[in-house]
């Protein structure tokens, strides 16, 4: 009986299929049933029989039988043999061009991610880099030599450029540090940039220097890094431009997402992506954030706003308050457990700006109205956003703008009450637990500041929805190893690190799917499967509800669907 209703359904749809305006009906273009469909609505696990896509939108989420009312002839339906689909992934905070900067560089990644432990892998792998033909364009036309990717809290010591020099070649050479914060240039490289002994440290940043001598010793901290690495970015060529935005969302694509961020935008960058968005070469929902000093006047094209044009928004403002804890350049109000080579004992980090040119930014987000993410680490940046959100909002008055407090790593209990009053959005970076979780308690924070670091529970606990980013490419942009951390907290060496602060895998899946949605002004469009949502998906070969959490990271993504194409199956 069954059967017949829908033969004579199918028919029905076949018929109407042939006239013009089968367009308009409801026939799916696509059904998926028999697996764990995960919707990711609502505050528990729910789950469908059956999604019905046309369009690349979501036509229907239900019972198997009303789905098969929307076949037609030409449905596909695919039978998922008891895998779990469930909304793509959607990126809180990464740097999607930054990780095309990746896929072009010498990757100099440690375990897990890579092999480098010592200096001289770093040199091993470059001089590797520099000798290998496919490179020798891009060095040319960069005129540039890019590693990507070095720990100091994985090596025997911190690289200089006195060891970059051992490299054979005549270029400048840049590795850049994971962190994305700070990066290390040989001689030819210092030179070509301009740092020499008459360089005076800029604001927010710091030039290292040779013990005892005002040479620098090769190593940027902060802003002329940026600096360096944007003029060198800058002076990329389309062609590499769209290698690094088809490497970027490849990466992405292969761990599930379907939404992606380019959260610090240059101008270049910016350039890129609206080049990319023109030829059809985004697969994906890419949205920009520009710098906020160096490229906010893209602000005024028609980017910007909610709506995406070919797959591309821009949709606001990045600022950056402060570094990273572990590189030791994250704002604190307390001193380091261990204090970096050459900084006294209290030393406690520093700020990007002091707080009258900070408070004036917020206000200029505010006043023209533009969503303002900003990167705080130590809880003396964070302090700084706390009050000069504050300050704006009283000035223009309560309106749900969403600011975002990128990492916040080092929140304080009583920071996220002001958290909750004044709609700060908190993006955290629990993944750090993982990568340097044991450094964070043994150098960077000590305790008991390292096990509060990225306080999930205590944010959850005071009524606020969170975020849970990779911040590639300072990592991978690997959702299972976010939900790994999020929920266990488990460091590279076994340890846990503050398992007070782990949520449930439900929760560390709704920090990438539903809440990542609502911190782009996305929730009725993206994050669940509803009706009328977009049609992004990813599959899963196990249901991260039923493993083991200790598991998390076995579990492989086997395809992402972005409205309702395919982007990614597993090989
Ligand atoms: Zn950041
Ligand atoms: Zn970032």
């Amino acid at each position: 009986m069954k059967y017949r209703l829908i033969m004579i359904v199918s028919l029905i749809g076949a018929l109407v299929s042939g006239c013009d305006s089968a367009k308009n009906s409801a026939s799916a273009d696509t059904i998926y049933v028999d697996g764990d469909i995960l919707t990711m609505e609502g505050d528990t696990p729910t789950y469908a029989e059956a999604v019905a896509v046309k369009d690349g939108e979501i036509l229907f989420v239900g019972d198997r039988q009303t789905a098969f009312t929307y076949r037609t002839e030409a449905t596909d339906v695919i039978n998922l043999e008891g895998k779990t689909f469930m909304p793509g992934f959607i990126d809180s905070h990464g740097h999607i061009y930054g990780v095309g900067l990746q896929t072009i560089s010498a990757r100099l990644l440690s375990p897990p991610d890579g092999t480098v432990t010592t200096v001289a892998d770093i040199l091993t792998i470059m001089q590797a880099y520099i000798d290998d033909p496919v490179n020798q364009e891009l060095i040319t036309k960069t005129g540039w030599i890019i590693g990507f990717g070095y720990d100091d809290s994985l090596l025997d010591f911190y690289p200089t450029a006195k060891d970059l020099d051992k490299l054979d070649t005549d270029y400048p050479v840049m590795i850049i540090h994971t962190s994305l914060h700070l990066s290390v240039l040989n001689s030819k490289g210092l030179e070509v940039a301009g740092f020499t002994a008459e360089t005076e440290n800029p604001q927010g940043g710091i030039i290292r220097r040779k013990a005892g001598t005002n040479e620098p010793n090769g190593v940027l901290e902060e802003m002329p890094f940026i600096v360096t690495i944007f003029g060198i970015m800058n002076s990329f060529d389309e062609n590499i431009q769209a290698a690094m935005i088809k490497g970027g969302q490849d990466l992405y694509a292969s761990y599930g997402f379907t939404t992606a961020q380019e959260a610090r935008a240059s101008t270049a960058g910016l350039q890129a992506l609206e080049r990319a968005s023109k030829d059809g070469k985004l697969v994906m929902d890419v949205v920009a954030y520009a710098d906020f000093q160096r490229a906010k006047d893209s602000l005024s094209t028609s980017y910007y706003g909610q709506t995406y044009t070919n797959r591309y928004r821009i949709g606001g403002v990045k600022l950056g308050f402060d570094g990273s804890p572990q590189g030791k350049t994250a704002w604190l109000t307390h001193a380091y457990h261990v204090a970096p080579d050459g900084q006294p004992a209290d030393y406690a980090g520093y700020g990007s700006y002091p707080d009258a040119k900070a408070f004036a930014l917020i206000d200029e987000a505010f006043e023209k109205d533009w969503q303002v993410l900003v990167h705080a680490n130590g809880d003396a940046a964070i302090d700084q956003m706390i009050t000069g959100i504050a300050l704006a909002t009283e000035k223009y008055g309560p309106k749900d703008r969403r600011p975002v407090l990128i990492h916040g790593q080092t929140l304080r209990q009583d920071q996220i009450g002001k958290l909750a009053e004044l709609d700060i959005f908190p993006s955290l970076f629990p993944i750090h637990t993982f990568y340097w979780g044991d450094w964070h308690e043994q150098s960077v924070l000590g305790q008991p500041r390292a096990d509060f670091i990225s306080p999930a529970k205590a944010v959850l606990e005071a009524g606020l929805k969170f975020t849970s980013h990779h911040d590639a490419p300072v990592v991978l942009p690997n959702a299972m190893r976010i939900l790994s951390a999020t929920v266990t907290r488990r460091t590279r060496s076994g340890k846990v690190l503050g398992p007070d602060q782990s949520v449930s895998t439900y929760i560390a899946l709704k920090s990438i799917t539903d809440w990542a949605a609502y911190q782009l002004f996305e929730e009725a469009d993206k994050g669940t499967l509803a009706v009328g949502k977009k049609a992004d998906f990813v599959i899963l070969d196990q249901n991260p509800l039923k493993v083991d959490p200790d598991s998390l990271m076995e579990i492989k993504v086997l395809q992402t669907i972005s409205a309702g194409k395919v982007i990614y199956e597993k090989p």
